[in-house]
């Protein structure tokens, strides 16, 4: 196959000798991850006839599973739970032919063809073309009552959530860009929105910093860590530690929104895909082609902009017809290549 990529220098080879690959199973199609992007894809290319293999990863259906109520994904007027969005999206995908597995990818080999997957560690695959939909993971603050309250006051999105937070008082963590904007937004439903912050000062540029501070809904709190998120059932208020003097204080609001950043889950792909600074993978404008021929990426693992559920799903549904009409393209060059399995 043309357009291979030379292994990177430090790829070790080791998990891929341990295994036996003449025996694996060559897919047209293997899906990493099921969020609404990966389920999306195995839709599209089930419909297609490709049969595809899902890896479901940590978390089967993704980010959704561990939300409550989702109004903004279109089709559902009285809105739905997360969870049970994703037990459709996983339906209807197994009802035209997507095969859902468990288990995580935990090394590629996309030097030769059929590309080569571990999963589990232990697990071989052969897939003549790749999905990844891997997602990328809000970051916390790490508090045990903050991972409690989630969906419960606590949220790491201010477009998904902040509809739900109107004419009550609400706190947002970070410094960023992104925490100005998703403050600014919160202004919208929220009598006030206290930006708490570590430092004395920001790190989001100066226009956004600017437009933040002219708003009079919005309160800085400076020199602040959040130490705890307080409510038995939803969020009734915090604790704050104020970084140089020690002083712990609280401070009644209804929500906590967490704006310090997001991971892209795309440890397992470094040095073969081209990322940017974060780890979120670069595609070729306005579709999902990667660098690697046969191998496409879609939703937030590189979107870093809208990270939604539905432009996760519609970016699924681009890599599955690119994928698609990549594997006819190829279909006499694929032949040729004798698979690894034979
Ligand atoms: C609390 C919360 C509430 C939200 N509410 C809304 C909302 O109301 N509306 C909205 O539109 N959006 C909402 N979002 C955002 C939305 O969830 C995401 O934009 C969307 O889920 C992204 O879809 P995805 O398929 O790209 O990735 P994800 O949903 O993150 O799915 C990633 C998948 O990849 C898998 N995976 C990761 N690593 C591997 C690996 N190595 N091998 C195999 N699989 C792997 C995971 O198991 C998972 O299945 C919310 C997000 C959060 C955190």
């Amino acid at each position: 196959m043309q357009g291979l990529p030379s292994r990177p220098a430090d790829f070790d080879l080791a998990p891929f000798e341990r295994l036996d690959f003449s025996s694996a199973d060559v897919h047209s199609v293997v899906v990493v991850g099921s969020g609404p992007a990966g389920l999306t894809a195995a839709l599209y290319t089930g419909r297609a006839n490709l049969s595809p293999v899902v890896i479901q990863g940590p978390e089967p259906g993704g980010q959704l599973i561990t939300t409550t109520d989702v109004e903004n994904y279109p089709g559902f007027p009285e809105g739905i739970m997360g969870p049970d969005m994703m037990r459709k999206f996983e339906e209807q995908a197994s009802r035209f032919g997507a095969d859902l597995r468990y288990g995580m990818v935990t090394a590629v080999d996309f030097s030769v063809y059929p590309f080569r997957l571990i999963v589990d560690e232990e697990r071989p695959l052969l897939a003549e073309s790749v999905i990844i939909s891997t997602g990328a993971s809000a970051k916390y603050i790490g508090l045990p009552n903050e991972q409690r309250l989630l969906g419960r006051g606590v949220s790491a999105c201010a477009t998904c959530d902040g509809a739900f937070f109107r004419g009550v008082e609400l706190a947002i963590v970070g410094g960023g860009d992104t925490a100005m904007e998703e403050a600014l937004f919160l202004t919208r439903f929220a009598t006030k929105v206290y930006v708490i912050h570590r430092r004395d000062e920001l790190r989001a540029s100066k226009i956004m910093a600017e437009r933040a501070m002219a708003n009079e809904k919005i309160e800085f709190v400076w020199n602040s860590q959040v130490v705890d998120v307080l409510g038995e059932t939803d969020v009734e208020g915090i604790a704050l530690e104020n970084v140089r003097t020690g002083e712990v204080t609280q401070l009644d609001v209804k929500g906590l929104f967490v704006a310090i950043g997001h991971k892209p889950n795309t440890d397992v792909f470094k040095g073969w895909l081209p990322m940017n600074d974060a780890g979120y993978i670069e595609t070729v404008k306005g579709s999902t082609y990667t660098n690697i021929p046969g191998v496409f990426a879609c939703g937030d693992a590189q979107d870093h902009v809208y990270r939604q559920a539905v432009t996760a799903a519609g970016t699924g549904c681009m890599a599955a017809i690119d994928s698609e009409r990549w594997l006819a393209e190829h279909e006499a060059e694929r032949a040729a290549v004798a698979p690894l399995a034979k």
